[in-house]
């Protein structure tokens, strides 16, 4: 029997999916040939490549002249790639440093860039986002993390700024809401949380992005593997692509699409997310990490008002086959992960856990 699982991803995947996956692995579709045994040449594969991306086309509504790639090396990898590819040495960027990815990504930029911090916690407690215009100085992109997977904050709005080129890591809320794409010149995404397995990152390019890519005049060019020109060019099969992620990914927005598309799964996470808010709000045991203005919809965050509390909740928790709420070691406490794919019957699994937990402990 599966669990309910609130993993913050790798995260749960609806079972439709799943079955879908294991039953193209001994032979996808009368090809005779196992969907992992496939050439990524093939024209089979080609399909599952194009229906993938035209599927996060049409969900997204991403303007036709963006270009969609399918990397490896996951966000992390994006977080050199994008100041790579769309500055030079003595360019800089912007990044608002709301927790742990965004102070990943700046730091790689860094390395390539003089890029800085136009925005970070005036405390240092990553339980907020900014409300307020950035300056952007002279920067040639802002970057931000839409939802702040480990301290469960999120934008519910575009960081307000002076109109420069908007780069956003939106590895843990991608198509969980419909998003204006052409407000945004990079969009990047692991796979992990909404689109299927790990090993797939989803890279949304402008015109303008890929311009940058192509006209880039770092020394000795740009390395093969970290070229978005050149990924472009050969749609994302430089090199062998993660057939199976991107056959999982396609599986998981044809998911999305069945059920409605990311205007009803909104709906949803929405409902879902508030659901445990109330909750978390109405028990004298809890207090929320986030403030409310920026509640993530994805990743619920919160602490016991007595900590040795904690412990006890996700043990027994586990006992009831509630898996995954255990906090990131940075925030501690509690963390439930209600991706997409997160039925409705685990949210409720959970409130009915949370509801006899205050009553046993209040
Ligand atoms: N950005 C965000 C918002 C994330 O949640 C994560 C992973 N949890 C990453 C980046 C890093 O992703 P990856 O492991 O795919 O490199």
């Amino acid at each position: 029997m599966r669990a309910h699982n609130f993993s913050a991803g790798p995260a749960v995947l609806p079972l439709s999916v799943i079955e879908q996956l294991q039953s193209a692995l001994p032979e996808f579709r009368n090809t005779q040939l196992g969907l992992m045994e496939m050439s990524h040449r093939s024209g089979d594969f080609q399909s599952i490549h194009d229906s993938a991306k035209d599927k996060l086309r049409s969900l997204l509504q991403i303007p036709e002249d963006y270009q969609v790639l399918f990397l490896q090396g996951g966000a992390s990898l994006q977080f050199y790639m994008v100041p790579l590819n769309l500055l030079e040495a003595s360019d800089s960027a912007a990044y608002i440093n709301t927790g742990t990815w965004s102070t990943k990504a700046v730091k790689e930029a860094k390395r390539c860039s003089q890029s800085f911090d136009c925005w970070a916690p005036i405390d240092g407690i990553f339980n907020t986002i900014p409300t307020e215009q950035v300056d952007v100085k002279d920067a040639k992109y802002l970057h931000y993390t839409s939802n702040n997977t480990i301290y469960g904050t999120q934008f519910h709005h575009i960081p307000k700024q002076d109109g420069i080129p908007l780069v956003v890591d939106m590895s843990s809320d991608i198509c969980s809401r419909p998003i204006d794409v052409s407000k945004y010149d990079v969009i990047y995404a692991g796979a992990q949380k909404n689109l299927g397995p790990s090993g797939v990152t989803a890279v949304i390019l402008s015109p303008w992005a890929v311009e940058q890519s192509r006209k880039n005049q770092r020394d000795g060019g740009l390395p093969s593997m970290l070229n978005y020109g050149l990924m472009v060019d050969k749609d994302s099969m430089f090199n062998t692509p993660n057939t199976f992620g991107i056959f999982a990914l396609d599986t998981m927005l044809s998911w999305l699409q069945d059920i409605g598309g990311v205007e009803a799964i909104a709906i949803q996470n929405e409902q879902k997310a508030q659901k445990i808010y109330d909750e978390i709000d109405n028990s004298p045991l809890w207090k929320p990490h986030a403030e409310s203005h920026c509640r993530s919809w994805m990743n619920i965050t919160w602490r016991a008002n007595d900590e040795s509390l904690e412990q006890i909740f996700i043990r027994e928790a586990d006992k009831e086959g509630l898996k995954g709420l255990k906090g990131h070691r940075s925030v501690g406490g509690i963390r439930a992960s209600i991706y997409n794919a997160c039925p409705v019957e685990s949210v409720d699994a959970l409130l009915n856990f949370m509801k006899d937990f205050s009553q046993k402990h209040g």
